[in-house]
């Protein structure tokens, strides 16, 4: 691409794990990409990263979940970097327990990050792509959307990106968007360390329990999901629209 053809991106919850590798990746495919997190610090390294390899970047301190802080952080990334051809919503928390013990501010906390900040971003970004009749959104969503024991409010959140998904794609398809869905298996970051910290057994134990029920006989990195977004938000997927692919080195059930 040359310097006035470069498309922007906004991939959300990007200074570290799946999305730091997302927007790595991004940047490595000729995009200007805007690393949004909570912590801009971290993202600040993410932008050195990119920029150490030649490309652009900018890191953007917002909560996705607040809808000022998100109006104002996609104005930013118009303004600094160009208007938005591509979001990833990929920020996310776990909050996990059992039913019986989920509190109320653990089921909205997951809502707010996964649900209604996807929706806020989407919103924000629409308009800059229906403009340019050109857009990708990518939805992060899980294999644990097809029921996980211990999330109900991540797997509700997780299953309803995918009708989210779906309905966007059905909307914004007449303006050259399409709207898809990953849903990742294991992948090693530091959610999943969360996890094992939280069942009190050492990450290695925990990855190598979960492998075992893995067809490929390992565990997913982030760049496995960076990959797919890569070819997602490509020229080449635009007849890709409303699905979910799930990554998750076999097959679901
Ligand atoms: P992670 O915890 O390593 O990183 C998440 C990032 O999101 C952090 O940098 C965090 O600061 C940011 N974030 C959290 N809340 C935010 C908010 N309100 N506004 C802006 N940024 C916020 O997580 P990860 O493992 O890289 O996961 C990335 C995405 O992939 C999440 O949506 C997660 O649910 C999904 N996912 C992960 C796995 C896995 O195995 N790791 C599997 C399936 C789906």
């Amino acid at each position: 691409m040359t310097t006035d053809t470069v498309r922007a991106a906004i991939v959300t919850g990007a200074a570290r794990g799946i999305g730091a590798a997302t927007a790595k990746r991004l940047a490595a495919e000729g995009f200007a990409v805007a690393v949004l997190d909570l912590d801009e610090a971290a993202g600040k390294a993410v932008v050195a990263d990119i920029e150490a390899t030649g490309g652009r970047a900018l890191a953007v301190g917002a909560d996705v979940s607040d809808e000022d802080s998100v109006t104002t952080a996609v104005q930013r990334v118009a303004t600094e970097l160009g208007a938005p051809a591509v979001l990833v919503n990929n920020a996310g928390i776990i909050r996990d327990n059992m039913l019986f013990k989920m509190t109320v501010s653990d089921w909205d906390a997951v809502m707010n990050v996964h649900l209604r900040g996807a929706f806020l971003m989407s919103r924000a970004v629409q308009s800059f792509m229906t403009n340019t009749k050109w857009g990708r959104i990518i939805n992060l969503s899980s294999t644990s959307a097809l029921g996980n024991r211990g999330q109900a409010n991540y797997s509700a959140a997780k299953a309803g990106l995918q009708g989210f998904t779906k309905t966007l794609a059905i909307e914004l398809g007449k303006f050259g968007i399409t709207v898809n869905a990953i849903a990742p298996g294991f992948i090693e970051t530091e959610m999943t360390a969360a996890t094992a910290a939280r069942m009190g057994i050492s990450f290695e134990e925990f990855r190598d329990a979960v492998v075992q029920q893995i067809p490929v006989g390992r565990a997913g990195k982030p760049d496995d999901i960076a990959n797919a977004v890569a070819f997602l938000a490509g020229d080449g997927a635009g007849f890709i629209t409303g699905q979910t692919l799930y990554v998750a080195g076999g097959p679901t059930v």
